[in-house]
Order: C-alpha cells, then structure tokens, then sequence
C-alpha cells in the first residue's frame, strides 16, 4: 500500500511509556490511545488498525470488514467516513451527469446543447475498466462514445467509474460530455493532437469545478499530468480569449493543437465565428524597451507590458486596448475581443 504513506503522517511514537492521550481510533474505536499512534484525515488510528490488510480505495484509511465500510463488486473497500460521498449505483451516476451537463450548458451557453440529446450513462467497476483500458490501467475514470448513423444520427454512451466521490464523478461527467458534443460538432475530417483534446474536455471540467466552488478539485485538474500539462494552456486561453474562441477553434480551426497565446498559431476568433474584424485602424506599435524583466511595447505613444489594459484615444473615439504578448518585433493586442497582431513601424 504506498498510497497509505502519503495520506498517514506519524503523530507519535512516543514507546511504551507514553502517557494517556485524548486520541480514540477511528477505525476501532479503541482508546484513549498510547504508544504509537497514527493520524489519518479523518482522525487517530491505533497501531493495531495500521498494520490492517485493507484500505479505503479513496482517502487509504484502514477497514476491517463491520467498521461501517463498504465494499464494492470488484473487491474495493470504501470507509465509513467517505461512504456518504461515494457513487456506488447508476441512478445516482445519471444524477450527477445530467447536473453537470445542464451547469455546462449555463456556462458555456446554448450552443454546448448537444444535437442528439440522449446520452446512456452507466456506472461501471474495475474489472470491466482494466478490460476497457487495456494497459491504460486506471488513469481513465471515464470513457465516452458516439456512433454515427449513415443518415447521421448520433447515439452517445458514456461509462464512469464507481466508488468515486461525487465532485470527482462531476468532473468526470464534465470531461465525457465535453467528448460527446466535440464527436458532435467536429468538423468531417478534421484531427485535434490529443493531449489538446483531453485539455479542451479538461476544461470543461475546471470550468465546473469552478462553477461548483471546488478549489480542491481546480487544483488537481491542473496539476493532472494526464494532458502533459495542455490543460493549463487551456485554461490561460480561456481566461484571455473566452471559452468560445475554443469552442469555435475546436469545430473548425486549420490547427491540429493550440498554445499560449502567441501571433503565429492562434487563429483569430472573429475568423473562426465569421464576424467582422473591426479593429481600430489606427493602433501604431513604434517601439519598445525593456524594464527590467518585462517587455513594454509602445503603442501609440503609450507604454503596454504583456498583460497591461490601456485606454487610447482614436481617430474613431477611445478604445480599450489589452496587450497579450511581446515578440521578436510583433505585439499581440486585443480591442473588444478582436485580436491582432502590430509589426514594429521602422522609422524611416
Ligand atoms: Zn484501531
Ligand atoms: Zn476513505
């Protein structure tokens, strides 16, 4: 069990001499304990409990079978303490799913709607996951599907696993609905690089997370290498761009991947929508220096560091202009949502 290292810190070892403490184990309910005590997130557990075979397949807390735990169909054990929390049937799977969906839908606004509204949703254990997986082994905590009919008619399945916690099964619901509305929408023929494509659903799921006021959960979406870190990319050109311009770019963008905001691969949003670009014609980028770590362009007579919003005063009335990258000669600016890209005027 090396997962039980992380999760129990040594509270003591304070021998055999050890006075009486207040401390009780919460897997036995034995005390008030002495001598070597362990402590665990839900409180003390004795030495005896410690050296128990089985461990909660969620927090690794010890069980012993009668201590309140459950065990699954495929032999996990989850503890008293994370069983009110823990999905163990379909019923409550589809709840879940269905929740997550609709938060979508209200976030990222109707066009997330799928076209072929029904989704069977099923709760699924390990055994069936190992044979799924193959030598993917447990990094997956969900999969989805969808089969197009010859007329085109999408039937869209997704299995989740059982025995997780409910904000991890959202985040997972989050993530496969995400793959069923892409199989819908992708445009025919079109590849994304995978580790972007797992972002974009992991997006999904960071962006519910957030919804849900779930830090905790934010955070490991983020610090989960399953994308090799594309889902922080992600997450930067969604707070700088809108999930939209993704969305848009997910559909029918001529790149296969994304990256930060940079002027060469990043594919206008007004392009991808259609809209008009109308950009203040005459934004000027004359020069720029360095202050200490920083670039600062100078735009129009006024100095922009990536990152900075100014106010400039147009031909055609004021505009607010945000400065999202500096290099090699070009800035990438952004006014009401359009982007674009200023070559450094030389003075002649
Ligand atoms: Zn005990
Ligand atoms: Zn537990």
């Amino acid at each position: 069990m090396r997962l039980l290292a992380q999760i129990f810190i040594l509270l003591t070892t304070v021998a055999a001499t050890a006075a009486e403490t207040n401390y009780f184990c919460v897997v036995c309910g034995k005390g008030p304990l002495t001598g070597r005590i362990w402590m665990s997130k839900w409180g003390a557990v004795c030495d005896d409990c410690y050296r128990l075979e089985n461990h909660c397949s969620i927090c690794g807390l010890p069980v012993r079978p009668g201590d309140g735990c459950v065990k699954t169909g495929d032999g996990r054990y989850i503890c008293k303490f994370d069983k009110p929390d823990a999905v163990l049937d379909s019923y409550t799977a589809r709840e879940i799913f269905a929740a997550a969906r609709r938060g979508l839908v209200e976030l990222y606004g109707g066009g997330f709607a799928l076209n072929f509204p029904d989704v069977t949703v099923n709760l699924f254990d390990v055994d069936y996951w190992s044979e799924k997986s193959h030598n993917d082994g447990l990094h997956k905590f969900g999969f989805s599907s969808t089969r197009r009919s010859p007329s085109g008619v999408c039937t869209h399945e997704v299995v989740m696993l059982s025995g997780r916690l409910r904000a991890e099964l959202a985040a997972t619901a989050a993530h496969e609905y995400t793959h069923l509305w892409i199989n819908e929408n992708i445009a025919p023929g079109r590849a994304i690089e995978p580790d972007t494509l797992e972002a974009v659903c992991e997006l999904s799921a960071y962006t519910l997370m957030g919804a849900e006021r779930q830090p905790e959960m934010q955070k490991k979406i983020l610090e989960n290498p399953y994308t090799h870190g594309k889902i922080k990319t992600l997450v930067t050109l969604a707070e700088s761009r809108g999930v939209t311009a993704i969305l848009d770019w997910v559909k029918t963008g001529e790149t296969a991947g994304l990256d930060a905001p940079a002027a060469a691969n990043w594919k206008p949003a007004s392009a991808a929508t259609g809209r008009k670009t109308q950009l203040p014609a005459d934004l000027r980028f004359t020069g720029f220096f360095t202050l200490g770590t920083n670039d600062v362009a100078i735009i129009n007579g006024l100095g922009f560091a990536p990152g900075e919003r100014r106010s400039l005063r147009l031909r055609n009335g004021t505009a607010l202009v945000d400065c999202r990258e500096i290099r090699a000669g070009k800035v990438l600016v952004e006014s009401n949502g359009i982007p674009t890209v200023l070559e450094l005027e030389r003075s002649k």
